[in-house]
């Protein structure tokens, strides 16, 4: 018997009531996913109606389904439970997967006629978790690896928890990493087709006291869904620009400094002012100064990026697309970007120059850069033959482990003095 209730402590309360009899329970979670994109659209009062027939649909489900004693639960917002005595993995994945499918049929209310959507995560006692309490952060877990799967669909499993009790120890420990020298900042030389030192990336570093160094590629997304990008940004931004201030006090001829920014970091209300600050209390001159954004800012809001890139471009710093080739920009809006270069991600490079699919994506990366009046670079060189073929193919820059790998400051200055005693050979 199907019942649409509207407390969550009644889920509690049922959860509770039947672990403690020692029943199974299987626990759906079920959440509209296209909800906040149809308020937005049709506004709210549109939205509250569909989002009741929407119950009225699941209620249906519920009812007809052969999951014995299922009750359906409203949570918060657009997030519904379906909580049944049924420890079968099996049985609730098809429940799961047939409630999917019904929700890819537009619901109609009034006039209109929407798709909502529906991802669904689920577990069950004893297996995945012991209480009722756990088994609805078990399905929650769930529900959040639903969301990022083509499926729509997802079983709590003991992976999933265990990447997230990591990804939770890790946030903490980077938490307690800001501001105590645990970070690092390592230069990697940018060279021009004949050889020419014209930058350095900046790459952060975590030497972190027991886990020892820390992969960039591993915290950084950390960083980025816990916030704690905002900080650290600011910290490679602060170190990157005194290096380079310090560096043309020494009489070093000037490097453009690139540095690495990411989506979280940039979208956020103030990063300008913060560049700007930084760029002010460190001296150092903006227009020798990079800021590397990928696509996916790009991605989220193309106007908005416009506005955000200009304000950039007007405080006199470059801007690069990094990883370039590896999203899904806009061609259209790339040229209203005011950006200064592209840089060819590093998977194209790697099968250069004998796969013709990398070599295909290369070529018309490069041209698409000289066509817009941009400098383009290669990331991830590592031979001769791929340095070679870029510079054959008009690409203006160079990156890579055959220059050199990222460096500590003094033994980058060293690798740089090295380079101006050398000549090196002339590429193709
Ligand atoms: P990225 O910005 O695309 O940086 C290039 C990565 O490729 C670096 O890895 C670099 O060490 C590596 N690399 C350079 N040359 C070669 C080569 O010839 N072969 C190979 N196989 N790899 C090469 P790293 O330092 O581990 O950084 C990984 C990513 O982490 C960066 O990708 C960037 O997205 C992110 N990251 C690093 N530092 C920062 C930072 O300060 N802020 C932000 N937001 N992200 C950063
Ligand atoms: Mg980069
Ligand atoms: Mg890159």
């Amino acid at each position: 018997e199907a019942r649409a209730s509207i407390a969550m402590g009644d889920l509690l309360s049922r959860l509770g009531e039947v672990t403690r009899r020692g029943d199974p329970i299987g626990l759906l979670l079920l959440r509209l996913a296209r909800y906040h994109t149809v308020v937005a659209g049709l506004g709210h009062r549109a939205a509250d109606q569909l989002l009741a027939a929407a119950a009225a649909r699941l209620a249906e489900r519920v009812a007809a389904a052969e999951l014995p004693q299922a009750t359906l639960h409203r949570l918060e917002g657009e997030t519904f439970a379906i909580a049944a005595p049924v420890g079968d993995r099996l049985a609730l994945a098809r429940f799961a997967d047939a409630l999917v499918r019904e929700f890819a049929v537009p619901i109609a209310e009034g006039e209109q006629s929407v798709v909502l959507d529906l991802v669904t995560g689920y577990a069950r006692t004893p297996d995945d978790a012991p209480t009722g309490d756990d088994l609805l952060q078990a399905a929650e877990l769930a529900l959040q690896a639903a969301q990022s799967s083509p499926a729509a669909i997802a079983g709590y499993s003991e992976e999933l928890g265990r990447d997230r009790r990591a990804a939770l120890a890790l946030e903490q420990a980077l938490r307690q990493a800001l501001g105590t020298g645990q970070f690092e900042f390592f230069f990697q030389p940018q060279l021009d087709g004949a050889g020419k030192l014209v930058g350095a990336e900046t790459l952060i570093r975590w030497r972190h006291p027991d886990r020892g160094l820390v992969s960039p590629a591993d915290f950084i997304p950390v960083a980025e869904t816990s916030g704690l990008i905002v900080p650290i940004g600011r910290e490679v931004l602060t170190a990157a620009c005194s290096q380079g201030r310090a560096w043309l006090e020494a009489g070093r001829p000037p490097l453009l400094i690139a540095v690495n920014v990411s989506a979280r970091q940039c979208v956020q209300s103030g990063f300008v002012d913060e560049v700007a600050a930084v760029l002010g209390e460190t001296g150092y001159p903006p227009h020798w100064l990079e800021l590397e954004i990928t696509e996916s800012v790009a991605a989220q809001d193309a106007e908005a990026t416009v506005a955000l890139l200009a304000a950039l471009k007007a405080l006199g710093v470059r801007l690069a697309i990094d990883d370039f080739g590896t999203g899904f920009s806009s061609l259209s809006y790339l040229r209203r970007f005011p950006i200064d270069k592209l840089k060819v991600d590093q998977s194209f490079v790697r099968g250069l120059p004998d796969d013709g699919q990398s070599a295909a994506i290369a070529r018309t990366v490069i041209a698409l850069g000289r066509e817009l009046s941009l400098t383009v670079i290669a990331e991830g060189v590592e031979t001769e033959a791929q340095e070679t073929w870029l510079v054959a193919h008009g690409c203006h820059e160079l990156q890579g482990f055959r220059y050199s790998r990222p460096l500590p400051a003094g033994e980058f200055d060293r690798w740089r003095a090295a380079l101006a005693g050398l000549s090196y050979a002339p590429a193709a």
